[in-house]
């Protein structure tokens, strides 16, 4: 039958694409057919959202897929994450606590321009055989004992094919989920709002004072992935490698309604109110808009993920998608492609995946859940420099640390490795996520206590020793001693926590500094009466890095 097919994936964006060529890599001979509804090319620049990677992802494309020299010829180096605070006087940059790595990182990231990428992972994938069909949507799948039937419309005519495998990655249209009803509402409630302008932006010329042109080598503030922030919102500046530039607004509509965002006039307007430099720079740039795009209510998530019996799985969007704030898509559908490349290659070779399946979609399901309280309701939180840095920090040492380690150490597909950090109530897993859990109640809990405005401060993450030592071994391979290694990284979080308690309950509570801390049970609100079963112990390195991010005086601690 030359329309059937191993495996059927619908949607040709990122997710789909990526899936083909991470399925090719291991088998060259497999049979793939993408069903991508897009008519033609994708236009550069003005495509999709989806441009700031970060490491878990930027290492998926690099060196999984092999991508790396593709990305350094025609995408941008990325440098970093950076962000600007508020301060009394928004539209001088220059007074804003400024949070971003001065020289270049060792684990690489890139910018990309979405539409590029698309158009050559199209070919790319093509080239090694896997066929792609534009001006293809996908209507149905007919579920059957040895293979589905992909009901779909080429070109205005009906076509059928058949395959062992469907992935859906179809996005936000979600065709697997409405016809199988997995849907899942997401408790987070965000808004964005994006457009593309023509042309170079760079931050650096935004303000002419010398000296804060030279906190970095000049070109770098560029190549960041820019962040203003303030009570309630976020706003990004992109540089696409195309010579053009992104910009988001992402807002809760507690504080910032989505109908004073929801046009390109009324964010015009909402920028001169709220991020009046930003108003200022980009509102003569006007006539070089590409588009302008919303999105309400953006978090999603998924009730399934992968069926190794019925042999179907959801990459990318078509699962859960949680917030843009870090840039965490492209780990989210590195992570999936990974369990269902995994899923599909084995069950082809003849192995039964059921088992295997249900392990995968749970852990993809538990990163789901642990993941979302990095963002759920801490939009309140972004009009505090001083929190926000803490949480910044925490955040990254977290993700560097496990997350990021795991997969580049292929320890998201090792049964065994999954089962030892996951399974038992005391595993280096479950420690991880209580750990988590406790510090994102902290930054909640330490709000009503802090509202003091910083202003005029750089800090770098790699002023720390221990956020330098993360990020630059994410891609170190441990082998056999993995285990160890994330222990021992558990064990600096344990640490890095208690101190990060040690400072804020000071400051809330007038706490001695050398405060034993239970840092699994630790609580701003319970601060001298909590569970002392565990303590973890003060280590002089990790006690500099959280002065180094304090913007207090020492002596205003005790
Ligand atoms: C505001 C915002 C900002 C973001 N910023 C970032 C960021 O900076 N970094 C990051 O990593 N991620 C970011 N993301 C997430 C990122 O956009 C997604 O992770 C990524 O685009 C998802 O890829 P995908 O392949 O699932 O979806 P898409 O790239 O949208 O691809 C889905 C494809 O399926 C096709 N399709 C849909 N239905 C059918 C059908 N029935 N038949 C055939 N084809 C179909 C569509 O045409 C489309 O091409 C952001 C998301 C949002 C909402």
């Amino acid at each position: 039958m030359s329309n059937h097919y191993d495996v059927i994936i619908p949607g040709g964006g990122l997710a789909g694409l990526t899936l083909s060529l991470q399925l090719k890599k291991h088998s060259p001979d497999i049979k793939i057919l993408i069903l991508e509804r897009r008519k033609s090319v994708a236009p550069t620049a003005a495509h999709k959202v989806g441009e700031s990677t970060v490491e878990l992802g930027s290492y998926y494309l690099r060196e999984v897929l092999g991508l790396k020299s593709y990305l350094e010829e025609h995408e941008l180096p990325k440098h970093g994450l950076r962000f600007f605070f508020k301060s009394h006087n928004k539209a001088d940059i220059t007074s804003r606590v400024e949070l971003g790595p001065r020289a270049w990182l060792p684990t690489p990231s890139h910018q990309l321009d979405r539409g590029t990428l698309e158009n050559y992972l199209v070919e790319h994938t093509r080239s090694q055989g896997t066929e792609v069909l534009l001006d293809a949507n996908v209507k149905d799948v007919q579920f059957g004992n040895d293979f589905h039937t992909v009901t779909y419309i080429h070109q205005g005519e009906e076509k059928t094919a058949t395959a062992r495998w469907v992935a859906d990655a179809t996005s936000r249209n979600s065709l697997l989920k409405r016809k199988l009803g997995f849907q899942k509402p997401m408790d987070h409630h965000v808004n964005a709002v994006w457009w593309r302008l023509k042309g170079v932006i760079d931050i650096d010329k935004w303000s002419n004072n010398k000296e804060w042109q030279t906190y970095l080598v000049s070109g770098l503030r560029y190549l960041s992935t820019v962040h203003f922030l303030d009570k309630g919102y976020w706003v990004w500046v992109i540089p696409l490698g195309s010579k053009n530039t992104s910009i988001g607004i992402v807002a809760d509509p507690a504080i910032h309604p989505f109908d004073t965002i929801d046009t390109y006039e009324k964010s015009m307007e909402w920028l001169k109110v709220n991020e009046p430099l930003c108003y200022k720079m980009l509102e003569p740039e006007t006539p070089n808009k590409m588009d302008f795009k919303i999105l309400k209510h953006f978090a999603h998530d998924s009730g399934r993920a992968y069926d190794g019996t019925d042999r179907w799985g959801v990459t990318g969007e078509a699962g859960a998608f949680l917030d843009p704030f870090y840039s965490p898509g492209t780990d989210f559908i590195s992570l999936s492609n990974t369990f269902l490349s995994d899923l599909i290659l084995r069950e082809l070779n003849g192995e039964d995946v059921q088992f295997r399946a249900e392990i995968y979609e749970r852990t993809y399901l538990t990163l789901v859940e642990r993941w979302i309280p990095i963002y759920r309701n801490k939009y309140n939180l972004m009009g505090n420099a001083q929190i926000m840095v803490m949480k910044i920090f925490w955040d990254w040492a977290l993700y560097w640390s496990v997350p990021a380690l795991l997969f580049t150490n292929n320890a998201f597909t090792d049964l065994r490795m999954l089962k030892q950090l996951f399974a038992a109530p005391d595993s280096l897993g479950q420690k991880f996520g209580k750990l988590h859990e406790r510090m994102q109640q902290l930054f909640l809990d330490w709000l009503p206590y802090e509202n003091q405005i910083f202003e005029n401060r750089y800090i770098d993450p790699f002023d720390l020793h221990l956020l330098r030592d993360f990020q630059a071994n994410i891609e170190v391979q441990h082998g056999e001693k993995l285990l160890g290694k994330i222990a021992e990284n558990v064990s600096l979080l344990e640490k890095f926590a208690a101190e990060i308690f040690r400072h804020v309950s000071a400051q809330v509570h007038g706490t001695p500094y050398d405060l034993k801390v239970n840092p699994y049970t630790m609580s701003l609100n319970e601060a001298t009466n909590h569970d002392l079963s565990f303590v973890a112990e003060q280590d002089e390195a990790i006690t500099r890095d959280v002065e180094t991010m304090w913007f207090y005086s020492k002596e205003q601690l005790v």
